[in-house]
């Protein structure tokens, strides 16, 4: 089922509004550190990857997911075996809207359109590594408690996405302000809603990925997939 945004299609529909029973029975994927059956991974570098234009070092891959995943299926798109969700973690890069064309079988990122022109890096001894280090996720099915039907199950929901898991994939994702902008900025049509990543909790022990101090701020970021042109674009929205 077609999932709008406030910009995109019909803004009439219940699926424009962030909190509400239409998300009932939305059940996607939470996603944590450790082996699974399939090849999901945090870090690493398995794609050819554009230099961020502020900082002039590679994007990261900030997740792989394996899409011989029968979970994943409706991801599954154009060819492509793997979705890495890519941005620049150190620079004001990920705060604007970014998109990327992903391009198979070669697994190569082309930036397509960036909005960045705060010019903004983070200082030398807070940047993630470049590529980050890389370490096994699985996923874990959401329970009817991680969905937004309403207020309450909303705040509950967000207040474990940071603590217990740092991306939730498919279903119902939790906008932090209104619904995202998912018009695909290639062919004008509806991208799917792809995944959301924050950043682990610090007062999560042990933290939620063991490799690294995975700290991005206050914010999170939305990537919608495009199954036609295989653009992903990215979003963020801060608290
Ligand atoms: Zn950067
Ligand atoms: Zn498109």
């Amino acid at each position: 089922m077609a999932l709008f945004g406030p910009y995109t299609g019909d803004s009439s529909s219940s699926e424009a509004y962030a909190i509400g029973v239409h998300w009932k029975e939305k059940l996607g994927y939470k996603v944590v550190e450790g082996s699974g059956f399939y090849g999901h991974f945090f870090g690493g570098q398995t794609w050819e990857l554009p230099l961020c234009p502020s900082c002039r070092q590679p994007l990261q891959q900030i997740l792989t997911f394996d899409l011989n995943d029968p979970a994943l299926l409706e991801l599954k798109v154009g060819g492509l075996s793997e979705l890495p969700l890519v941005s620049c973690l150190n620079c004001s890069y990920c705060w604007e809207p970014q998109a990327f064309r992903l391009i198979v079988p070669e697994n190569k990122v082309q930036i397509v359109d960036q909005w960045d022109d705060q010019d903004w890096r983070m200082d030398e001894e807070d940047r993630l590594p470049v590529p980050l280090p890389q370490t096994s996720m699985k996923l874990e099915r959401m329970t009817e408690d991680d969905l937004p039907i309403d207020e309450d199950c909303f705040e509950l929901a967000l207040e474990r996405f940071g603590r217990e898991q740092i991306c939730r994939i498919l279903g119902a994702p939790l906008y932090l302000t209104d619904p995202i902008d998912r018009q695909c900025p290639g062919c004008g049509s509806e991208m799917i809603y792809a995944a959301q990543i924050i950043e682990d909790d610090y007062t999560q022990k042990p933290p939620l990925i063991s490799v690294v101090d995975f700290k991005l701020g206050e914010l999170v970021l939305y990537f919608s997939l495009c199954p036609s042109c295989l653009i992903l674009k990215t979003e963020m929205q801060g608290t």
